[in-house]
């Protein structure tokens, strides 16, 4: 035991109970980041990123908090505040008829466990009457290998409603590829892993390997972590569907996507 310890334990106590002030407040902020059609260029998709606003006006970001909140299960209270915010926001925009596209939110692994899911989103859907090709839901890979009879449950359910299902983080688990014939999931989302600065030889095989299979499976593929030119016209070239990463935009406040959106 020592301080770098009781720091820790001290930043887990701070975050989690400070987190419900933090939803009330609205100091939990959903970034958008834009998903791209690359032929022809332009803004398809959206994907909804928590953001934590501190006093000082800096940003949190999730990989300093989600990690403490799913071991205490409080990341449920952060995904539905973020889809209730995501309801709001593509609402709106119905409203004042302004451009909008799907956007995407990433389901934690608790929620497989905590059976209300469904049922908050079914109830978003009552509240904000928004067609629901345009919510779209990721679930992280390693989600479908751990628990596949309730991803099962889960998938179905969100078809069900007529929401799209990613399986988010593609790759960076072990034998995945079993589960895609199990469950009915319509998006393969590569990992940034995927891409290096210089592909080998062997990393365009797999790369584009994933992306046949997807094809042949009549899956959509997108691979996320786009930095460089090289990477958009190998990923092109292989078929990929979309692309998504910091060459195009990083993630950014509600305005400012619009404000990519309006000159799409
Ligand atoms: P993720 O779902 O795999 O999201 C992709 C992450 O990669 C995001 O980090 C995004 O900002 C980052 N990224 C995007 N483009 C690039 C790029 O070109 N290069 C690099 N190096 N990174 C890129 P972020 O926003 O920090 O989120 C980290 C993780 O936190 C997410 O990974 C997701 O697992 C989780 N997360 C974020 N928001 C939520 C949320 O509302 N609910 C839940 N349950 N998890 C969330
Ligand atoms: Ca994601
Ligand atoms: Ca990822």
């Amino acid at each position: 035991f020592n301080e770098n310890m009781l720091n820790m334990i001290n930043w887990e106590l701070e975050i989690s109970a400070s987190l419900p002030e933090a939803i009330k407040n609205h100091d939990l902020v959903a970034f958008y980041q834009p998903k791209i059609d690359t032929q022809p260029l332009k803004i398809i998709g959206g994907e909804a990123l928590v953001r934590w606003k501190q006093s000082n006006g800096r940003y949190l970001a999730p990989d300093q908090f989600i990690p403490i909140l799913e071991k205490n299960g409080q990341i449920i209270d952060v995904d539905y505040y973020i889809y209730r915010e995501v309801f709001t926001f593509i609402h709106n925009h119905i409203i004042e008829g302004r451009p909008i596209v799907p956007i995407s939110m990433n389901v934690s692994r608790v929620h497989l466990l905590s059976h209300d899911f469904l049922r908050y989103i079914k109830s978003l859907f009552d509240e904000f009457p928004i067609p629901p090709r345009l919510v779209e839901f990721e679930l992280t890979e390693s989600i479908y290998i751990r628990n596949s009879d309730e991803a099962l449950i889960l998938v179905n359910g969100l078809h069900e409603m007529g929401c799209k299902v990613s399986m988010d983080d593609f790759g960076t688990g072990y034998s995945s590829l079993n589960m895609l014939g199990a469950i009915p999931i319509d998006t393969i989302k590569l990992d940034k892993a995927f891409l290096k600065e210089d592909f080998s030889d062997n990393d365009k095989i797999i790369i584009s390997s994933v992306i046949d299979m997807s094809k042949k499976l009549n899956m959509h593929s997108i691979c996320e972590g786009v930095e460089t030119e090289s990477q958009i016209a190998y990923l092109k070239d292989a078929g990929c569907d979309e692309q998504q990463g910091y060459y195009f935009s990083r993630p950014v406040p509600g305005e400012a996507f619009d404000a990519l959106l309006e000159n799409n």
